[in-house]
């Protein structure tokens, strides 16, 4: 089989123009950003404003193995399935960090005969959202520095300062550090450290604001820290939201591509789903719904993380109604939950794969209590056997679960073709009764215990002395009635990573919080999770390389 970039590299690809004109876009509704991108006007999702919505599918799946399930895949290989069955489908998926890109194998693209394209731009620096971001958390770094240097005028401590420098890199040495070192002309010297930019609040508020003024506006609400007399310092205090959205004025603006089959998709924003909300923007996924039929979406990592997020936060922020979940399995994560070590994942054993099968009973209990209907999606890897995949679809049978093998990987659409007939036959038939998993007027302890319990399984939460003081204080500021993003490890239902399958009798220890008032929620940092990723061993960028006339190479 041909590697990612060899199969992105001979697909044929139409020009952008041609793209959006199927999609019915007049000439001041897009722009084009070379031969195969554009970028959407950020006006439009007011335009189509009274234009019904299409069905939503979003695409989860269960606790990944370090390589990912392949929900990107199968959100692009559905999509394509559900064009070629002449539904007019659009996929909406998050813009690649550099961070994985150069550290672990695997792109954000898609795989196979199911990918984004150009594959090479999109997991690189595509239309350069993500330095935007980067800049405009940065230059806000710098005002708070100068604003201090220059006699601090807003009586901000230095030691209280929560706003942190981002880097699109995986980069451990930079998570704790001293700046202003070297004298007077050098600033005051304080502690500081680097988040990675998917991580950053500014991502989340790029990711869900609705039109430019309301970036503004939510900027404008940003905390960087606390005075000595802990009153909260603002963006607005500091008069810099007009500069930062300017930095952002064309970062707001979603992408539009095209798959290996012509397919749309639409792919804006990109925080991940474990130390981030983990969805790509509101105007991404709600112009897709408005210009399509069907809008496949993903959400990152498993069900407690990303798709938890996209129903409780995004969904209720920017009113998005799901009408059905696909839940990507594979026979490997299965068996990774049975027991199986990584490096054996590889040979059968079907009765690893019965004891796995505890995870997926869980998530599919997940969709079930938000109300929404679901198929399981098995994305079929070579290595699976006949057995292994009788048993999934035997189990699902007698556990009433509509489930679909797919192998758009291999074949593009044609492998998802089953996929996209029982999505639509679920989707068209208004399944759904959602329900949120919290009211957001209960308490922010409460919140958190509703997540761990009904989500996680936890039996309970363990507060930190700080978290237990965070707590308080939030509540006392007002700051009480936001949605809470949870930071989790993605490889567990509980905050300990090597608790696979579906552990039980556990607690989940909330170590402190984060005040995202600018994106609208409260983070809640869960066991050892940090918000600046290292680099593996073996980091991925040493198989890339160029050639001297400018081709890719060892990009997966
Ligand atoms: P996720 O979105 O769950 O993180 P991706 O769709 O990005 O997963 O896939 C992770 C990696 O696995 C990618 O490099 C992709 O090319 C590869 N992959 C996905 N599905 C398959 C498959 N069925 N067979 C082989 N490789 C696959």
């Amino acid at each position: 089989m041909k590697t990612d970039i060899e199969i992105a590299q001979e697909a044929t690809l139409k020009p952008i123009n041609q793209i959006a004109n199927n999609l019915h876009l007049n000439e001041d509704e897009w722009e084009p950003y070379g031969h195969t991108k554009a970028k959407l006007s950020d006006k439009l999702l007011k335009k189509l404003h009274d234009k019904p919505n299409g069905k939503v599918i979003l695409v989860t799946s269960i606790n990944p193995t370090p390589a990912g399930e392949g929900k990107s895949t199968v959100t692009v290989g559905l999509g394509q399935a559900l064009n070629r069955l002449n539904k007019k489908a659009i996929i909406a998926l998050r813009e690649p960090s550099l961070g994985p890109v150069m550290g672990m194998k695997g792109g954000a693209a898609g795989g196979g005969y199911s990918q984004v394209l150009p594959m090479e731009d999109i997991n690189l620096h595509f239309t350069g959202d993500l330095h935007a971001i980067t800049s405009a958390n940065n230059a806000l770094s710098a005002i708070i520095d100068n604003h201090i240097h220059r006699g601090n005028e807003l009586n901000i401590d230095p030691r209280r300062i929560e706003w942190k420098r981002v880097m699109d890199m995986n980069d451990r040495v930079l998570r704790q550090i001293v700046v202003g070192l070297g004298g007077p002309l050098r600033g005051v010297p304080r502690e500081d450290g680097f988040t990675i930019t998917v991580a950053s609040e500014i991502m989340a508020i790029l990711c869900l604001s609705t039109s430019l003024e309301d970036l503004k506006e939510r900027i404008s609400k940003i905390v960087i820290g606390y005075t000595y007399d802990e009153e909260p310092v603002t963006v607005k205090d500091l008069r810099i939201e007009g500069a930062l959205t300017l930095l952002l004025k064309d970062a707001i603006k979603p992408n539009l591509v095209q798959t290996t089959e012509n397919t749309p998709a639409i792919i804006h924003g990109g925080p991940f789903a474990n130390i981030a909300h983990g969805c790509n923007s509101i105007m991404a996924t709600k112009t897709a719904a408005k210009l399509g039929d069907y809008v496949v979406t993903e959400a990152g990592f498993g069900a407690d993380l990303g798709a938890e997020k996209f129903l409780n936060i995004k969904s209720r922020s920017g009113e998005i109604d799901t009408d059905a979940v696909v839940i990507v399995a594979t026979v490997r994560a299965l068996k990774m939950h049975g027991g199986v070590e990584k490096d054996k994942l590889t040979f059968e054993n079907v009765d690893a794969l019965k004891n796995g099968m505890a995870n997926l009973k869980k998530h599919m209990e997940t969709i079930e209590q938000f109300g929404l209907p679901f198929i399981i999606a098995i994305n079929k890897f070579p290595t699976d056997s006949e057995a292994e995949t009788n048993f999934i679809q035997a189990w699902c049978e007698s556990h009433g679960a509509e489930v679909a093998l797919t192998d758009v990987f291999a074949k593009g659409g044609e492998g998802g073709m089953e996929l996209a007939e029982k999505v639509i036959a679920v989707a068209d038939s208004n399944e759904r009764n959602f329900q949120y998993t919290y009211d957001v007027n209960e308490t922010l302890e409460s919140k958190i215990r509703m997540i761990t319990q009904k989500i996680y399984g936890a039996d309970d939460i363990e507060l930190s002395q700080k978290a237990k003081k965070q707590l308080a204080f939030y509540e006392k500021q007002g700051w009480g009635k936001l949605p809470v993003c949870m930071a989790k490890t993605q490889y567990s239902l509980s905050d300990n990573p090597a608790l696979l399958g579906r552990p039980e009798g556990f607690t989940v220890s909330i170590r402190e919080l984060h005040a995202s008032i600018g994106a609208g929620f409260i983070v809640v940092l869960t066991g050892e999770m940090m918000t600046m990723p290292g680099l593996p061993k073996r980091p991925a960028a040493y198989n890339m390389d160029v050639t001297d006339d400018g081709k890719i190479v060892g990009l997966f």
